[in-house]
C-alpha cells in the first residue's frame, strides 16, 4: 500500500516504527492486555525504546530534537502503531499532537518553559482533558449548552481550578497535560472555556482512579482531580474564555489521528483474516477459494482503503489550510475508521469460525480494541451531529411554507 508515493524520510520513519513495533511492542502486548490490573498493563518500558527509536519526540521541530514530521506522516506513523496494539497508539498519537499543539499555540515563553523538559525525559508523555463525568458529548454538540464541572475562578496572578475529569487517556502517566475548564460562569466549552497547561507537579492536582477497560490496555486513562488547585496566568494556552478556539485552530488533525489509530487495528485483522482463510482447510478447499469466504475479504480491503485515504485527505487539509478547510472533516473520519474498523474486525471473527473466540489467535483482542473507537474521541452518533451542524450550516432549509 502506501509505497510509491512515500517520500524516503516517510519510509525510513515507517520502517523504525515496524521495528519497534515488532521488536518491542508485539512480543509483550498479549501479556500486558491480560493482566488484571490495569495499571499494570501499561508499560514504561515501551514508552522508553519508543523515545530511543526518535518516536515519542517525531512531531517536535528539529531544533527540540524531534523529526518534525508532518501531519500525514503522524497519522502514517500512528496507523503503523495500532497494526501492532491500540494502547500503545493512543499513548503516542495523544502525545504527538498535544506536541503539535503546543508548538504552534502556545507563546515563545511557554515553549521555552514546557517544550525542552518534555523532549529531554523519555517518559515525557502528554494528556489533554476535556471530558467530565456528566458532561462529555455536550462539548461536542454545542447547541446543547452545558455548565462544566471543573471551573476556574480568578484571584493574584492566576486562577483556582476546582472540578473533575474522566476516561482522560494517559491521565495517570503523562508530564503535562492541557485542561479545559470554565471560567465563565453559565456556559459550556464553546463559549465559556480557557485551555490551561497543567503541569503533573501543580499544587491541588491529584490523579484518581485508573479506569478498567474492555480493550486498549496498554493505554492508561484516569481521573483528574482539581482542589484549590492553582495555575499561573503564564500557563493559559490561547486566550482567556477562548479555550474551544485552541481545538478549532490547532487540533484540526486530532479526529483523523484517532482514525488513524483504530484503522491500524483493522489493518492487523485483515492481515490475519487473510491467513487464517489461505491456510485453513474447510469442505473441500482452503476457505479463500470459497467465493463467498473472498467477497468479506474484498469488501474489507475496499473499506479500510477508503478509511485510509479519508484519513490522509483530512491531515493533509490539516496542514494545508489556506487551501481551504472542511470543518467536518473535524469529525467523520473517525466515524467512519472505526464502524469500517468494526465490521472489519467482527467478519475476522466470524471467518476464525471458534479459534476467533480463543484467546490464542489474538481476534478477540483485536475486538475489544476497535470497540474502543466506537466511543472515544467523541461518541459516533454525536460526531455525526457535529457534521450535521455544518451541513444544515451551509444549506440552510428555506422559510416554511406559509409564513
Ligand atoms: C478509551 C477512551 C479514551 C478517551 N480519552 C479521552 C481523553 O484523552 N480526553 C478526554 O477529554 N476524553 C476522553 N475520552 C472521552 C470521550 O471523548 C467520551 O467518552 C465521549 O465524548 C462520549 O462521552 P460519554 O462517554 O460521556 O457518552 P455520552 O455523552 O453519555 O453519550 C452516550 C450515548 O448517547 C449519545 N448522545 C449523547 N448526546 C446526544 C445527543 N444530543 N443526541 C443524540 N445522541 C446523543 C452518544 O452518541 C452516545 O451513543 C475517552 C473515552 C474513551 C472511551
Amino acid at each position: 500500500m502506501q509505497g510509491a508515493s512515500l517520500s524516503s524520510d516517510q519510509q525510513a520513519l515507517l520502517e523504525i516504527t515496524r521495528r519497534f513495533g515488532n521488536d518491542v511492542v508485539a512480543p509483550v502486548a498479549d501479556e500486558l492486555d491480560r493482566r488484571t490490573d490495569p495499571a499494570d498493563c501499561f508499560s514504561w518500558d515501551i514508552v522508553e525504546q519508543a523515545d530511543a527509536a526518535g518516536i515519542r519526540t517525531a512531531t517536535l521541530a528539529k531544533e527540540y530534537g524531534g523529526a518534525g514530521i508532518d501531519s500525514l506522516t503522524t497519522a502514517m506513523i500512528i496507523e503503523e502503531l495500532g497494526k501492532f496494539d491500540l494502547g500503545v497508539s493512543v499513548v503516542f498519537a495523544q502525545t504527538l499532537k498535544i506536541a503539535q499543539t503546543l508548538q504552534a499555540a502556545a507563546t515563545p515563553d511557554q515553549q521555552e518553559r514546557f517544550i525542552p523538559d518534555y523532549a529531554a525525559d523519555p517518559r515525557g508523555l502528554l494528556a489533554i482533558g476535556i471530558t467530565e463525568p456528566d458532561r462529555s458529548s455536550d462539548y461536542i454538540i454545542p447547541y446543547a449548552p452545558g455548565d462544566f464541572r471543573t471551573k476556574a475562578v480568578r484571584t493574584e496572578g492566576g486562577w483556582i481550578v476546582n472540578g473533575q475529569k474522566h476516561f482522560i487517556s494517559n491521565g495517570n502517566r503523562a508530564r503535562l497535560y492541557l485542561l479545559f475548564a470554565q471560567t465563565e460562569p453559565g456556559k459550556g466549552l464553546v463559549a465559556g472555556s480557557t485551555c490551561f497547561l497543567v503541569e503533573r507537579s501543580a499544587p491541588g492536582f491529584t490523579i484518581g482512579r485508573v479506569h478498567d477497560k474492555m480493550g486498549e490496555r496498554l493505554a492508561n486513562n484516569s481521573e483528574l482531580f482539581f482542589d484549590d488547585c492553582f495555575i499561573p496566568d503564564e500557563n493559559v494556552l490561547g486566550e482567556v474564555g477562548r479555550g474551544f478556539d485552541v481545538l478549532v485552530q490547532f487540533f484540526p488533525a486530532s479526529n483523523a489521528y484517532a482514525a488513524a489509530s483504530v484503522l491500524g487495528v483493522a489493518q492487523a485483522a485483515y492481515s490475519q483474516a487473510l491467513e487464517w482463510t489461505r491456510t485453513r482447510y474447510q469442505g473441500g478447499s482452503y476457505l479463500l477459494e470459497k467465493d463467498s469466504v473472498a467477497l468479506v475479504l474484498s469488501r474489507m480491503r475496499m473499506n479500510i482503503d477508503a478509511a485510509q485515504a479519508y484519513i490522509h485527505r483530512a491531515v493533509w487539509m490539516a496542514d494545508n489550510r489556506q487551501l481551504g478547510w472542511d470543518p467536518k472533516m473535524g469529525a467523520l473520519p473517525k466515524v467512519f475508521a472505526s464502524e469500517v474498523a468494526w465490521e472489519v474486525v467482527t467478519s475476522a471473527l466470524e471467518l476464525h469460525g471458534g479459534y476467533g473466540y480463543m484467546r490464542d489467535t489474538g481476534i478477540e483482542k483485536l475486538v475489544r480494541d476497535a470497540a474502543a473507537f466506537l466511543h472515544s474521541d467523541g461518541a459516533n452518533n454525536t460526531l455525526l451531529l457535529k457534521a450535521a451542524r455544518f451541513i444544515r450550516q451551509d444549506a440552510p432549509v428555506p422559510d416554511r411554507p406559509g409564513t
